[in-house]
């Protein structure tokens, strides 16, 4: 019994030592394999082309080709990715502040670009051999559609950003109503704006505003309304009667003219007798032809003012201003409020001039604009088959609006529902 006591003894020792062994041996199989990646690791990135990595924002003017060409990237590389994006997106059409990176091999081949359209939407292409696969990402946002009442205290600014929105918000009603408000000094304290608008979020962050559909602007005796329409192919802000909110200029201060002068950066003056620019368009006609106010104003000037000759400057809404020169005699006086189409002068030749003509100038913010650029943009009148269509969409908006001021709830429209939430 002794000596089987002894062999299991023995034995069991045997086993235990075995294990030990093994145990150690793992460990050691562990820690060598971890060598062996690490080693691994070591020697495939040694194999790898070192990538270079540029990031940037395109600046004013610059090409995506430009981009590419200073890292010395070949032509015929930026073209096949320029080409493999032409179903997708224009990189041709890159605009300022937008903001790219790329990889580039050491043989300045591109591995993989990614440019960020806007907000919303980036693209990312990536070599696949010998081509790029491109890819657009478009980013996941969330529709609502708000909302709001804003009561003016000092200013339109101040109302609308007290309430969690921002100065875009601002800038977008301003300009919807440019021609019929001014915002700096027609608007009083106890005005109420109510306002139904899109708003895009990511997650719970504001990404941007949408169309704003519908604005009434409310003063003490006139109320301004505007509701965003698609008339056919145009789109654009209609009052509530379905009449276009863009009021434009008169196309000229006179009935009848004959362009004498364009408006240009340079020219020849004919009594200076060198070059200078023109910031305004002449129009010939015979003394004592009435010239009109081509919009809405307030005289701020009415006198002689050295080669301008007798002048008259109006005051028209939102930071612009129209000059009427070399006039024989002035009609109105500052201050005056005269309205688009009043008489406000007559053609004559004072000041610098070799002949009868008034000279036309308008400025915005005090910087002359060409003014035949401001006729472009005339909103259509709605269509007769579309009027029942704006009708409808104008009181179910005036609806929405109230419904939902009223339950304090804004609308979701990537669920097709309403949903209960706080506002804005
Ligand atoms: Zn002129």
């Amino acid at each position: 019994m002794h000596f089987f006591k002894k062999i299991a003894f023995l034995s069991l020792v045997f086993i235990i030592a075995f294990f030990i062994a093994e145990l150690i041996n793992i460990d050691d199989f562990i820690y060598n394999n971890k060598q062996v990646e690490k080693v691994s690791e070591i020697s495939t990135t040694k194999k790898k082309p070192e990538l270079k990595c540029f990031k940037g924002v395109i600046g004013s003017g610059k090409t995506i080709y430009e981009i590419f060409a200073e890292k010395k990237v070949a032509h015929t590389e930026i073209m096949k990715l320029i080409g493999s994006f032409k179903n997708v997106c224009d990189l041709t059409k890159v605009r300022e502040n937008q903001t790219y990176s790329f990889f580039l091999t050491p043989l300045k081949e591109i591995k993989k670009f990614s440019y960020k359209k806007d907000i919303l939407s980036s693209y990312i292409a990536e070599r696949d051999g010998n081509e790029f696969t491109v890819l657009k990402k478009d980013i996941e946002f969330t529709k609502k559609i708000v909302a709001k009442s804003f009561k003016i205290k000092n200013s339109l600014y101040n109302s609308i950003v007290s309430q969690k929105e921002t100065g875009t918000l601002v800038n977008k009603i301003a300009n919807i109503f440019s021609w019929d408000i001014d915002f700096y000094l027609d608007t009083k304290e106890g005005d109420k704006i109510k306002i139904l608008f899109e708003k895009f979020y990511k997650g719970e962050k504001l990404v941007k505003y949408g169309n704003i559909l519908s604005v009434q602007y409310i003063a003490k005796n006139k109320v301004f309304s505007a509701f965003y329409f698609k008339n056919g192919k145009s789109r654009g802000y209609y009052d509530e009667k379905g009449r276009p909110l863009k009021k434009l200029f008169l196309r000229l201060p006179l009935k009848f003219g004959r362009v004498t002068s364009k408006f240009s950066i340079r020219r020849f003056h004919p009594v200076d007798k060198r070059y200078k620019a023109h910031k305004g368009i002449d129009y010939g006609a015979p003394i004592g032809t009435p010239i009109f106010a081509t919009a809405d104003g307030v005289v701020s000037f009415s006198g002689r003012n050295s080669g301008y000759g007798k002048l008259i400057i109006l005051r028209n809404t939102n930071g612009y201003k129209t000059y009427y020169a070399h006039c024989n005699r002035l009609l109105v006086r500052k201050g005056a409020k005269v309205k688009q189409g009043q008489m406000i002068a007559k053609v004559g030749k004072t000041g610098k001039v070799t002949g009868p003509h008034v000279h036309y100038e308008i400025r915005y913010k005090n910087k002359p604009v060409n003014p035949s650029t401001m006729i472009t943009s005339k909103s259509k009148p709605i269509r007769k088959h579309l009027k029942k269509n704006f009708i409808e969409i104008k009181k179910s908006r005036l609806a929405l609006v109230e419904s939902l001021l009223l339950k304090k709830q804004f609308y979701l429209t990537n669920m097709k529902k309403e949903i209960k939430g706080n506002k804005g």
